[in-house]
């Protein structure tokens, strides 16, 4: 292995699990890497909250699922075992005052809504099929779907409220943006990249599928502690200056050089770093317009899963109040009952105006309404919002609105001199997660090696 003595070969930024990945890469390619971050941790936008009992809770990305191989792959090179989400009994639904039980994935509304929701979920997935993932720009009627939100085709589409509702519950969960703000060709691109809308909304076959023993943050820990004298912490990056040979990198008060850097700090966190030259135009247009996502987490802790009893899934669903979908999220051995819920979109924006109080009053109060009075008293509860932090302002991921990917999309993965991009936001597949952080860390590290082979 080479020594850790300046200049590097490569200095990574960012120590989520693209850096990670790209870190781990460059290692086993035998290059002299150093990996920046501004946290005092690793993991990024996922983020396991370990209690002193041993039980534990992911603030950030959780799930894993089919066709995740990269993110699989790694979990296995680093022993991370998974187990299944539980999803056993009936779903719940609230909507207009009523709670309603059902099973399997077809909730019980009016037939009219039902055929209209169903329609438009096939559409979307048969027009997500003709996009070009690599180039989404040459999609065929690119310019057409880059004109509209997707709220826009929604409403084109559906013409029952309650099917726009219910579609738009899953759209925010998706996204953990109000479908006004997202570009319709990026909808359709999301879709794709992540095989289609099912796959996206489902546990069983979907992205939902699985969770990690130990939480999601385990194997970004325990890559780390492979290159541990290789991360710099609590290093924002300020500044990247290139000049001749050499990228000279400067964070805090320090001074670092290398041949090459890849970026994996979120594009629009990108606005915050002084880059010398200053980037071209249209890379600097285009992290102006990618916004982050926003999106709370809020955890009930009981001591058991008591909604299993009723023969409930933990799901629920519903278009009124602050949480609108939720999840059973317990650990594998059901020794606690873990239930979370999460706001989106816009009424995770609203959410951010309230007292902590206010926050945990509503939060219960929605898990009361689709679980019942024994809701009301959990262990411990907690929220969390990744738009409170400041190396990430926002989740899931940086978005397009309409109009980006047509006008600027060709800069998203192109390098600017000896400075590569990765980050989930550059996958092409499973853009979005953890596993298109993984993917774009391959990829920043096999450009990097072609350029210097
Ligand atoms: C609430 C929530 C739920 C999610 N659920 C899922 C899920 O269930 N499954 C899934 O697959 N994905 C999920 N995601 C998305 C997933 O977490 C992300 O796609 C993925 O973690 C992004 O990894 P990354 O390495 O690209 O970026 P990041 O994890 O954001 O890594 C970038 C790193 O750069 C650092 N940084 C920022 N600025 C600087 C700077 N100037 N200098 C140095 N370092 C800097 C940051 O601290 C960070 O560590 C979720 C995300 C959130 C927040």
């Amino acid at each position: 292995m080479s020594e850790a003595t300046p200049p590097y070969d490569v200095i990574v930024i960012g120590a989520g699990y693209a850096g990670l990945t790209a870190t781990h890469e460059l290692r086993k390619a035998e290059k002299n890497v150093l990996l920046l971050e501004a946290r005092e941790r690793v993991g990024g936008r996922v983020w396991t909250k370990r209690f002193d009992d041993g039980s534990y809770v992911d603030l950030g990305g959780t799930w894993v699922g089919p066709t995740q191989d990269r993110l699989y792959a790694l979990a296995r090179e680093f022993s991370v075992e998974t187990f299944r989400t539980f999803d056993e009994g009936k779903s719940t639904q609230f909507f207009r005052g009523q709670v309603k039980r059902y099973k399997g994935l077809i909730p019980p509304l009016p037939i009219g809504a039902l055929l209209s929701l169903d329609a438009a979920i096939k559409k979307m997935n048969k027009l997500s099929k003709t996009v070009n993932l690599a180039e989404p720009w040459k999609t065929p009627n690119a310019a057409l779907f880059d004109s509209m939100t997707l709220a826009t085709w929604m409403n084109q589409q559906m013409r029952f409220d309650v099917a726009r509702q219910f579609f738009k519950i899953a759209a925010e969960a998706i996204w953990a943006a109000d479908p006004a703000e997202i570009s319709m060709l990026h909808a359709l691109f999301y879709t794709k990249s992540g095989r289609d809308l099912d796959t996206l909304m489902n546990i069983k076959n979907g992205a939902q599928e699985e969770r990690f023993v130990g939480g999601a943050q385990t194997t970004a820990d325990r890559m780390a502690a492979t290159f541990w004298d290789r991360i710099v912490f609590n290093a924002p990056v300020k500044a990247i200056v290139q000049e001749g040979e050499l990228v000279t990198v400067i964070a805090g008060t320090k001074t670092y050089q290398a041949k090459r850097v890849i970026v994996t700090v979120p594009p629009t966190l990108q606005n915050r770093i002084n880059f010398q030259p200053l980037l071209p135009t249209q890379r600097a247009q285009l992290i102006q317009r990618m916004p982050m996502g926003s999106v709370w987490k809020c955890y009930a802790i009981y001591e058991k899963p008591f909604w299993r009893e009723q023969g409930l899934n933990g799901l629920a669903a519903t278009p009124d109040g602050h949480i609108t979908v939720t999840f059973d999220n317990s650990p594998k051995d059901g020794s606690q009952g873990v239930m979370m819920g999460f706001v989106l979109g816009n009424q995770a924006k609203e959410f951010s105006g309230l007292s902590d109080e206010d926050r945990k009053l509503s939060a219960l109060h929605s898990f009361a309404t689709f679980f019942g009075q024994e809701a009301l008293k959990p262990v411990r509860y907690l929220d969390h919002s990744f738009m409170d932090e400041e190396w990430s302002r926002g989740c899931y991921a940086g978005l397009m609105g309409p109009g980006v990917w047509t006008t600027l999309g060709t800069t998203l993965r192109q390098p600017v001199g000896q400075i590569h991009w990765a980050g989930t936001e550059t996958s092409d597949i499973w853009n979005g997660y953890i596993d298109g952080a993984v993917r774009s860390g391959e990829r920043a590290v096999k450009e990097c090696m072609m350029y210097d082979a």
